[in-house]
């Protein structure tokens, strides 16, 4: 289908979560995970349907990061992780994130540095194998000590050269923004892109999240972001500022941030005129890709081709990828 060929950006795509299946099941034996059947993998290590409570989901998680336990594994994965990105989407430009604390958290034999520079060692593999521009983004996990959020700071910046930005992940509610301001403005100074995942959850404050992210963490690009359809004056902020939205609908649907995705916003935010792109969040635990999301958009919310094709140009010109290498991958021009 013609969707397949068109050339793709994501900027919002886990690496943790974005192990190929097939080396799942391949290194299974290894760290004692027994995967009989098909039924059995399902049921360990992806989610297909809505979930329903937050710990079966956490298991997942956890079983998945059990992976990352070696420089070479940690290697192999990261550059997996883009090739399948390239030959699967076609994503030229492809932003990975991660967070360090939690792949230390199952690994805690590893530093931070052994962590990224076997990242930074996959992904540079792949873009000299296929012409992608890859950029990592350091997370900070909200629900753990503001220390710790200090911590990675630091690290990113320190390793400026090799993130291209910094995130907020986890959950929001009971988590405020506001302890982790000075950290973003530190990153921003730097040179680091911003992004926080906001107003995901399906809770009667996400909006005003959105706009806290914006004004106290600076945020240039929302992962997310989606409930703000649900306060006009939120809308016309995020558009005013100019601010990017990484929209992941099928995500949006399994976490039960949308009740269906038939009722996805996306067209709606998208209308208003604020700039929407199309991303995948955990194609892997998710058994989706980025074509799935393309053709569902098509499909079922009637995106034009054209419509695609011009989210795929806001995601080209918000990635924080370094201006002439991401031109040189992209099939039109960047306006900066
Ligand atoms: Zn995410």
């Amino acid at each position: 289908m013609y969707i397949t060929t068109l050339p793709k950006v994501d900027l919002h795509r886990h690496l943790e979560l974005c192990v190929r299946h097939s080396t799942i099941r391949e290194l299974a034996p290894q760290f004692q995970i027994d995967l009989p059947n098909e039924e059995s993998f399902k049921e360990r290590f992806l989610i297909t349907q809505p979930m329903k409570d937050l710990n079966s989901v956490l298991n997942k998680f956890l079983d998945t990061q059990k992976f990352w336990s070696s420089t070479h594994l940690i290697e192999r994965l990261a550059f997996e992780a883009c090739e399948d990105a390239f030959r699967q989407d076609g994503i030229r430009i492809l932003e990975l994130r991660y967070a360090p604390t939690f792949i230390r958290q199952g690994h805690d034999h590893l530093s931070f540095e052994e962590i990224h520079q076997a990242i930074v060692k996959g992904v540079n593999r792949a873009e000299k194998e296929f012409p992608m521009a890859v950029g990592i983004i350091c997370i900070i996990q909200r629900i753990l000590p503001v220390k710790e959020a200090e911590a990675v700071t630091q690290f990113a910046i320190d390793h400026k050269e090799t993130f291209i930005g910094l995130d907020l992940a986890d959950n929001e509610v009971g988590f405020d923004s506001k302890p982790f301001a000075p950290f973003f403005l530190a990153a921003k100074k730097n040179g680091l892109g911003i992004t926080v995942h906001s107003g995901e959850a399906n809770v009667p404050n996400a909006p005003r999240y959105v706009r806290e992210a914006i004004d106290y963490l600076g945020a240039q690009r929302i992962g997310h972001g989606v409930q703000i359809y649900r306060d006009p004056a939120v809308m016309e902020y995020v558009k005013e500022q100019n601010v990017i939205l990484e929209l992941c609908p099928t995500s949006n649907w399994l976490t039960q941030a949308i009740p269906d995705l038939t009722q996805h916003p996306f067209k709606k935010l998208k209308d208003f005129g604020i700039k929407t792109t199309i991303n995948t969040d955990d194609p892997g635990i998710f058994n989706i890709d980025l074509n799935h999301e393309y053709k569902w958009l098509h499909e079922v919310l009637g995106l034009s081709v054209f419509d695609l094709e011009q989210c795929s140009d806001w995601a080209a010109k918000a990635s924080f990828i370094d201006f002439n290498k991401k031109s040189k991958v992209w099939p039109r021009p960047i306006f900066s």
